[in-house]
């Protein structure tokens, strides 16, 4: 907008303030400016630079075609663009030539010019005055033009001075045509200067200003002038009659520069400040208080200034005493502790004091009593003082020893209580362990005693299969002692398989599985028999034959006597307890008893044995049966002792009845051994055939006749068919003579391809029995060696199997 010539920047605000100097009214320097008037109308006015040009009559050229001077060569200077302004503020003091020579016809007769200013319906705004009755305007080409007439319908003029007229200062100037609607046109009248035109401009800030003529350009209007400006004037009253308290006009100017010449402001803001003093007339006002400071408000700005810096300086003070404050408390507080502690100190210095002469009297006291100790050196023991120090400090040591003793006993408990604990822990995991050790043990010892039961089983039936491999009938020799001293032996060299006969002075030596000597006892010779006999309860069948003349021992070899029971008896008593072990297998053992004599069978169990002719013998496979004969179940020691009495007893009387010798028949003693395996369902059937042969003696030895040579006969033959048997078997012959006679028939099953025999040659070593011997020797050694066939097992079929 045009205000090119403004100086209204805020440093020249503040230094309006500062041109309210009373020395500074003076005349202003006529800086050429270029006020730009903005008018008050809603529609934006195009604000055309007026230019007050000062013309000279003689270059005038009026409308009726008088020559027109350009007026640009004379203010071309002062009126150009706004980029010109500051350039020609510098330049403000150069005076124009022209100007001045106009100044000088001012300063010689009265100007005539009157500067109006027209404000053309299109918004512009033209600087007008008239010159000798004609008026001119300043076009857009800053050349004066002759106003149109058609103008004055078409705008309004504004004139500057309209109100001015009242003032009496304003003489000189005279207003142009005078426009009432704007109040802000004025004119003032300045000592040197005369009556001025003046008008609020519109700037940022509103600023007054006056025409100089003489330098032609809007001048910032002093405050001092300012206050008599009429628009000024009226808001001062206005001030004033609301405030009476407020005296001072060029204040209250001061404070309507401020506040953009709104009095209403300026009352408030007065009010705001002094309070409803200022609602009243003040009649104190040349009072000493400075009454006249209280109404400048710039003084009262200043002074709020300076309340205010004193305000922040207090505060500061204040802050700086209230740290000394705090620091002071402080440095009492500590002075205060630092005094105790020194009171402390000295307390317990005097303390310490007060204990040094404690000690030194002591000390002195010991010194003098040990010297009065000393001196009088008589019987009396000295006792040392209860306060002596060295006693003091000793125990004081001890204590502390028993202190840190108990300590560390104390820490040595916890610690020996921890390794219990642990170690208890540690054993009942031990123990734990070891429970489960002997429980898996238990059962591997019970694993381990089935597993050797089974082996033993299993090396048993190892041996008996050994047995049936080796087939033989094994022959035992035994020689009884001799019983008339002084009789030689016919036997010498009893060695374990071997044994001499000594026959017509010639030697012979005779081979036996075993040869048991004059001295073997009855455990001796049956305990060669025991793998034998237990065989029987696996289900064989064995049988053992005592051979040899009468009176050479068979007998007592089998069936021994009471306190030396022989191979019957013991081999019973052996199976009862071979059976009795086997807790899976029940046995029953049956005994019967017979009698062969002259190849007759003689029940010898039966109730009444005299009666027996009639038994017979039936084979029915392996097994012989005599069907009739007594079996008499045993299952203790006491029964078999009692069977064999019984059979025993049965026996003479038969033989007394019939006038006999018992040595004259053979005696067969069956124990049948029937086992039932539970487990297995098998069923097993051995028979132990125990047989004490009659005497071997040869018939013409015994001289008999009638009825005892019939008897030799029949022993005769019997032994002579089991020698033929033995024969037969050991010539593998295909026809063994089992049934020649009663005897051989009645073994078969024992002389068997599966059967076990054992037969004990019984010898006298009698030298009148010298060809006895010789010939039992003979034998015996002749049915050694004798294969039986392969022994099997006896088994009864379970169910629908038949046995072998
Ligand atoms: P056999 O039965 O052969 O006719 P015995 O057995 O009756 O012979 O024996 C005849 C006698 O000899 C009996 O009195 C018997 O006690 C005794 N005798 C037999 N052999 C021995 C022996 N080895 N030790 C001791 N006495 C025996
Ligand atoms: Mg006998």
């Amino acid at each position: 907008m045009g205000s090119g010539a403004s100086t209204t920047t805020e440093g020249s605000r503040l230094g309006l303030v500062e041109d309210e100097q009373p020395d500074l009214v003076q005349t202003p320097t006529p800086v050429a400016r270029t006020p730009t008037p903005v008018v008050r109308t809603p529609t934006p006015v195009v604000v055309r630079t007026p230019t007050p040009a000062v013309l000279s009559g003689e270059t005038f050229l009026a409308d009726d075609g008088h020559e027109a001077v350009d007026v640009l060569s004379v203010t071309s200077d002062q009126v150009h663009s706004k980029e010109e302004d500051k350039e020609h503020e510098a330049t403000s003091s150069i005076v124009n030539p022209l100007m001045t020579e106009m100044a000088d016809e001012d300063d010689e007769e009265e100007v005539s010019v009157n500067f109006e200013n027209f404000l053309h319906n299109n918004g512009t705004l033209y600087s007008c005055f008239e010159h000798h009755g004609n008026r001119v305007y300043v076009d857009d080409a800053q050349k004066l033009q002759p106003f149109p007439k058609e103008w004055y319908d078409m705008g309004r003029f504004i004139s500057p001075n309209q109100e001015v007229s009242a003032q009496p200062r304003v003489t000189n100037v005279q207003p142009a045509a005078a426009v009432d609607e704007d109040d802000r046109t004025g004119s003032i009248f300045i000592p040197g200067k005369g009556s001025v035109m003046t008008y609020m401009f519109e700037e940022r800030v509103n600023v007054c200003r006056f025409w100089d003529p003489h330098s032609g350009v809007w001048l910032l209007l002093p405050l001092q002038w300012e206050m008599n400006v009429d628009f000024v004037q009226s808001r001062v009253h206005r001030v004033m009659s609301v405030l009476p308290g407020l005296l001072d006009q060029k204040e209250i100017t001061a404070a309507l520069r401020l506040c953009n010449y709104d009095s209403e402001e300026v009352i408030s803001a007065y009010l705001t400040m002094f309070g409803e003093v200022l609602l009243h007339a003040n009649n104190d006002r040349s009072g000493e208080t400075g009454y006249s400071d209280l109404n400048s408000f710039r003084a009262l700005l200043e002074r709020e200034h300076v309340i205010d810096d004193l305000r922040q300086q207090l505060e500061s003070k204040q802050r700086e005493a209230d740290e000394h404050l705090h620091r002071n408390e402080l440095l009492v507080r500590e002075t205060r502790h630092l005094g105790d502690i020194v009171q402390n100190l000295h307390r317990k210095t005097a303390e310490l004091e007060a204990d040094r002469q404690e000690a030194r009297e002591k000390i002195r006291f010991l010194q003098s009593h040990q010297t009065s100790g000393v001196t009088s050196a008589t019987n009396t023991t000295t006792s040392k003082p209860a306060g002596d120090p060295d006693r003091l400090r000793r125990a004081g040591e001890l204590a502390r020893e028993l202190k840190v003793s108990a300590k560390q006993l104390r820490s040595w408990l916890v610690l020996t209580l921890s390794d219990l604990k642990n170690a208890l822990t540690q054993t009942e995991d031990v123990l734990k362990k070891m429970a489960e050790a002997q429980r898996r043990a238990d059962s591997e010892a019970q694993t381990m005693r089935s597993l050797y039961q089974k082996e033993a089983l299993e090396r048993r039936t190892l041996y008996n299969k050994l047995l049936e491999l080796q087939g033989n009938v094994r022959v035992f020799c035994r020689c009884r002692n001799i019983t008339r001293p002084g009789t030689t032996s016919c036997l010498d060299q009893y060695d374990q398989q071997e044994v001499t006969l000594i026959h017509k002075n010639t030697r012979k030596k005779f081979f036996f599985d075993k040869v048991y000597g004059p001295i073997s006892t009855q455990e001796e010779v049956f305990a060669g028999m025991v793998p034998l006999i237990t065989s029987c309860a696996d289900g064989y069948n064995v049988c053992i034959l005592a051979y040899g003349q009468t009176g050479s021992g068979k007998t007592f070899t089998m069936m021994g006597t009471k306190d030396k029971p022989g191979v019957n008896v013991r081999s019973i008593r052996e199976l009862l307890r071979v059976c009795s072990l086997k807790e899976k297998v029940s046995y029953v053992l049956k005994i019967s008893m017979l009698e062969i004599y002259n190849d007759t069978l003689n029940d010898l169990l039966a109730k009444n044995p005299t009666a027996s002719s009639t038994l017979d013998i039936r084979v029915q496979g392996k097994f012989v049966s005599v069907p009739g004969l007594t079996h008499v179940e045993v299952r203790t020691e006491d029964d078999i002792i009692n069977v064999m009495d019984t059979g025993e007893k049965n026996r003479k009387m038969a033989a007394t009845k019939m006038n006999i010798h018992s040595s004259r028949s053979h005696l067969l003693v069956a124990l049948e051994v029937c086992g039932n395996d539970s487990l297995s369902g098998e069923s097993t059937r051995g028979t132990l055939t125990l047989g004490d042969l009659a005497g071997s003696e040869r018939i013409s030895r015994t001289e008999a006749e009638g009825p005892r040579l019939v008897e030799a006969a029949a022993i005769n033959k019997s032994l002579t068919a089991l020698g033929q048997v033995f024969a037969a078997l050991k010539s593998n012959a295909l026809h063994v003579p089992f049934r020649n006679c009663k005897l051989t028939h009645l073994l078969q099953p024992s002389l068997s391809g599966d059967a076990k025999c054992c037969v004990f040659v019984n010898v006298s070593p009698e030298a009148k029995d010298e060809v006895e011997t010789l010939s039992t020797l003979q034998f015996g050694s002749s049915i050694r060696h004798v294969a039986l066939g392969k022994a099997t097992k006896n088994l009864t079929p379970t169910k629908g199997n038949k046995t072998k």
